[in-house]
């Protein structure tokens, strides 16, 4: 079994716990509009490497002094369309002592999905809009899936992070942001919410692809509305970074 990877990073510090080698999966199901790495999309493209799961655990384990008080995140695109490579690779970071973590989407919900779930130390839940109907227009996808794996997880109290990118003229809206925060609160698995701002880094990259970059008329997020979102879901009670 080969897993299709888009890239590799050694020192990740911004996908969970510590300094983490993260591996970012070719493939995803999902149009954010706001996506920074369209070039993950297309599930057919090999990506940069083609490896086994012994060969990415090869990888890792070059650098496990410096993830030894973090881990591996795996990331994409949407790691979940390549399931049982991860079934496999966490399976093998196990017996070796390293933390996984699995930062997905939730774009699918299947028993092998429920089953790597299972298996991860931590997953990493983006949920891009509780709003349906703004769900489906930000990333061309329902919110079903998603909704589905966050009730799993609850079901089976599995460590979960949510994250939540804030987008002015989207999910920057006091009204939605207070329903997300509501909606999400009396989940017991969710550990904390991360909070993140929408910035326009990402369309150069759509330049370069010669692809048009949608969002191109949004402001980045304000420090202060990120403070004001943070607030929010605070004041419902869920630890914030
Ligand atoms: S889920 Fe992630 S990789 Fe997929 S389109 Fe959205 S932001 Fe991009």
């Amino acid at each position: 079994m080969l897993g299709r990877i888009h890239s590799l990073e050694s020192f990740g510090t911004v996908d969970g716990p510590g300094i983490r080698f993260v591996v970012f999966l070719q493939g995803c199901p999902l149009r954010c509009l706001y996506c920074h790495n369209p070039d993950t999309w297309d599930p057919k493209q090999s990506g940069k490497y083609l490896l086994s799961p012994e060969e990415l655990l090869a990888e890792v384990l070059r650098y496990k002094s410096f993830i030894a008080k973090g881990g591996v995140t795996v990331s994409g695109g949407e790691p979940l369309l390549q399931p049982e490579f991860l079934l496999e690779f966490f399976s093998l970071c196990k017996e070796s002592g390293i933390h996984t973590a699995l930062d997905t989407s939730g774009a699918i919900a299947s028993q092998v999905v429920r089953k790597v779930f299972d298996s991860v130390d931590l997953v990493l839940l983006d949920v891009k809009s509780i709003d349906a109907r703004q769900h489906e227009k930000l990333t061309g996808a329902r919110i079903d899936n998603t909704l589905q794996c966050l009730h799993y997880l609850e079901e089976k109290n599995r460590p979960t992070w949510i994250r939540h990118v804030i987008v002015p003229g989207w999910t920057d809206d006091d009204q939605l942001l207070k329903r997300t925060a509501d909606y999400l609160a009396p989940y017991r698995c969710v550990e904390k919410v991360e909070l993140l701002p929408y910035h326009d880094m990402g369309a150069r990259k759509y330049e370069q692809l010669g692809m048009e970059y949608r969002l191109g008329n949004t402001p980045p997020l304000s420090r202060e509305r990120l403070e004001n979102a943070r607030n929010i879901f605070k004041n419902a009670g869920l630890l914030v970074s």
